[in-house]
């Protein structure tokens, strides 16, 4: 059965439930945990070196101006852990951990009792002037059940602007040792991209999301699916890719998961003035490289459609759709005549 979408619309969360479901939400880790901040950072958001691809983000960066800003625990709990500038809380009541990173000044010890209220007995302590002035929070810890998104658990939080296509191209199939992609040639005629007999194809997302006045206008993406139709006129649909989702349970240290993910030419901000570019390969998932492969395909032009998606809240999400069209024959040959009539 064919899916459609139209654009921009809102539907609840479909979770993907790997591990733990959890049932409650929790309030922000800084002072006024009860109003919604700054976001300047998503769950899944690529990060590494210098233009490299090393990690998935493994929690938000909440950001806060240029002032040292007090943070606090989002559930009682006792402190597992400390470094010069990390703190790990273990809940009391709940199997659950968070990671609080990126700290000037630490005011507890391990073993501690904190309570989640707003009160200098619970105070973890403060962050002041780390990148963009950000505590990073990681709802799970390194070595323990994995990650969980905290954009869908912290509250308040609502976004209501929607994610945003930049451009779809295709690519022969990018690998996790792929420097630079190698796109598919585009039909000067057509303006299409082609692709060449029996290619494996990936295919390119460069997308973002933005939470305007709570996080700016360059955050990543919650997830991307892609669906190819064709040849046209036909409108069926003949392949559909789940893609991904920075979902429940990923992204654990040192994980690979970013190679398949990401495509190369994404990279996170290396400073405030930088820009970080997401490049999504919906062909691939989490753990393995996929392609479209497109042996034995039926001469023509195929309809790529792509859907993105962001967290609007704890329960919905909103989308942004858009698509390109893609023929077979390479570059160098002229189309047939029977394209050229179609187009
Ligand atoms: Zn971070």
């Amino acid at each position: 059965m064919k899916k459609k979408y139209s654009r921009n619309i809102i539907v609840p969360i479909m979770i993907l439930f790997y591990s733990i479901i959890k049932l409650s939400a929790y309030p922000w880790p800084l002072a006024g945990m009860n109003t919604q901040h700054y976001v300047g950072g998503t769950f899944g958001e690529v990060r590494g070196p210098m233009y490299g691809l090393d990690h998935c983000h493994r929690g938000i960066d909440i950001d806060n101006g240029t002032t040292e800003t007090a943070v606090y625990p989002v559930i009682n709990a006792k402190v597992l852990a400390k470094t010069d500038n990390a703190v790990i809380i273990e809940g009391i009541d709940a199997y659950e951990y968070y990671t609080y990173d990126h700290l000037s000044t630490i005011s507890i010890q391990q073993g501690d009792t904190v309570y989640a209220i707003e009160a200098d007995s619970n105070r973890i302590g403060y962050f002041n002037g780390y990148g963009s002035n950000h505590l990073h929070l990681g709802d799970g810890y390194e070595y323990g059940y994995g990650f969980f998104n905290p954009l869908f658990y912290i509250e308040p939080f609502s976004d209501t602007y929607n994610p945003e296509i930049e451009y779809i191209k295709i690519a022969k199939n990018i690998t996790s040792s792929t420097v630079s992609p190698t796109l598919c040639p585009t039909n000067s005629e057509s303006g299409n991209q082609r692709m060449g007999e029996g290619d494996k194809i990936d295919i390119l997302v460069k997308a973002k999301d933005q939470i305007a006045t709570y996080g700016g206008y360059n955050n990543g993406i919650y997830g991307v699916e892609a669906t190819i139709e064709g040849p046209l006129p036909d409108d069926d649909e003949i392949v559909s890719y789940e893609g991904f989702f920075m979902d429940n349970g990923f992204f654990n240290y040192n994980s690979a998961d970013v190679n398949y993910i990401y495509a190369p030419g994404s990279k996170s901000a290396q400073s405030t003035t930088d820009t970080s570019v997401y490049i999504y390969a919906p062909t691939n998932n989490y753990t393995s490289d996929g392609y479209w492969d497109t042996e034995g395909l039926e001469e023509g032009r195929y309809k790529i459609i792509v859907t993105v998606w962001s967290l609007i809240d704890n329960d919905y999400m909103h989308s942004d759709e858009d698509s390109i069209i893609v023929e077979t024959g390479n570059s160098s040959e002229q189309p047939s005549f029977s394209e050229r009539i179609q187009q």
